[in-house]
C-alpha cells in the first residue's frame, strides 16, 4: 500500500486534501473509520484518512495501542488509514512516536523563536532518517494557539493580522534548513473555535505564496470553525491536509449528555456510546466530503 506522503501528494495534484481527525478513545476511532468507509463508498474510491493523537490523547489511549488500532484497521479493511502523532512539543516525545512506527509526527516548535524551532525540528528529521524510519515529519511555523476548545474570543497570544502570518521567505528558509516533509503555516487559522462567530477568514494568497516557496505540501491546522468556502479556496491554493478536532470534541460532549438523558436506565457502555459515535461520525463525514470535493 502507498505511504502517507504519496496520498498527500496525490491529493494535492487533484486539488483535494486528506482529512486529519483527532481521537481520544475507541468511540472516536470507530467514528473516523466508519465515516471514511461510508464516504469512500459514496466516492467510488478509497478516501485516505489520518487519525491524529496529540500528546494527551496518545497518553490516554496508549502510544503503542493507538498504533496497533490503526494498523489493524488498515490491514483488515485494506484501506489507507494513517496515524499521526499530533503536536509533539519535545524531541524525546517525537522519538517515542517514531520508534513506535507512526506514519507521521508533528514536532511543534511554533512557540519557540525561529532558530530554536529549526534546531528541534532538524534534530527530529535527522533522527527519523538515521534509523531508517518511514515516519514523515511535519513542523509548525507561525503561532496559532494550542486550544481545542470552544472559545469566547480569539486568545490574546494568537495574532491573525497580516504581519503575524507565516512569511513565505521564512517558510522557504525553514524547509531548507530542516528537511521536513510537511509544513503547517499560520495563515489566519487558529486552534479552537469561536462560540458566537465564524473563525477569522484564511489568507488564501498567503497560502499560495508559501506553497510556492516552501516546496513541500502544506497542512492546515485549526480546521474547526472555518467556512466551507475558505476550505475549498485553501485547498485550491495549496493546502493538502486539514486538521479537525474541536468540532468532534463538541459533538462528543453534546451527544454524551443527550445519550445519558435518553437512556436513563441503560448501563451498557456500548449502547450508551452508540449515538455518540454516530454524532462524531457525522462531523467527520461532512468534512471528508468537503475536503475531497465530493
Ligand atoms: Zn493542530
Amino acid at each position: 500500500m502507498e505511504a502517507l506522503i504519496d496520498h498527500i501528494k496525490e491529493a494535492e495534484s487533484s486539488n483535494r486534501a486528506v482529512g486529519h481527525f483527532n481521537i481520544s478513545n475507541i468511540e472516536g476511532f470507530w467514528a473516523v473509520i466508519e465515516a471514511t468507509l461510508e464516504v469512500s463508498e459514496q466516492a467510488g474510491f478509497k478516501v485516505p484518512v489520518i487519525i491524529g493523537v496529540s500528546e494527551g490523547e496518545r497518553e490516554f489511549i496508549g502510544v503503542r495501542q493507538a498504533k496497533a488500532l490503526v494498523e489493524s484497521a488498515r490491514e483488515e479493511l485494506e484501506h489507507p488509514i494513517f496515524l499521526n502523532a499530533d503536536h509533539t512539543y519535545s524531541f524525546e516525545k517525537a522519538k517515542i512516536a517514531i520508534d513506535a512506527g507512526y506514519d507521521s509526527v508533528i514536532i511543534d516548535g511554533a512557540a519557540l523563536d525561529f532558530d530554536q524551532n529549526v534546531t528541534v525540528t532538524k534534530r527530529t528529521v535527522e533522527y527519523a532518517r538515521s534509523v531508517g524510519s518511514k515516519t514523515i515529519v511535519e513542523a509548525e511555523l507561525g503561532y496559532i494557539g494550542t486550544s481545542s476548545k470552544v472559545l469566547d474570543e480569539i486568545p490574546e497570544d494568537v495574532k491573525v493580522s497580516k504581519e503575524f502570518l507565516t512569511d513565505p521567505l521564512d517558510a522557504q528558509k525553514f524547509v531548507e534548513a530542516t528537511g521536513i516533509d510537511l509544513l503547517a503555516p499560520a495563515v489566519g487559522n487558529l486552534h479552537g473555535m469561536l462560540k458566537n462567530a465564524q473563525n477569522p477568514a484564511l489568507d488564501i494568497e498567503r497560502i499560495a505564496e508559501i506553497r510556492k516557496l516552501a516546496a513541500v505540501p502544506l497542512v492546515l491546522h485549526g480546521g474547526s470553525g472555518v467556512s466551507d468556502e475558505d476550505f475549498t479556496r485553501a485547498i485550491d491554493a495549496g493546502i493538502s491536509e486539514i486538521h479537525v478536532s474541536t468540532e468532534i470534541r463538541r459533538a462528543y460532549r453534546d451527544a454524551v449528555e443527550k445519550s445519558w438523558k435518553d437512556q436513563i436506565d441503560e448501563i451498557a457502555p456500548y449502547r450508551l456510546m452508540r449515538p455518540v459515535i454516530d454524532a462524531m461520525k457525522q462531523v467527520v463525514k461532512n468534512r471528508l466530503l468537503l475536503f475531497n470535493k465530493l
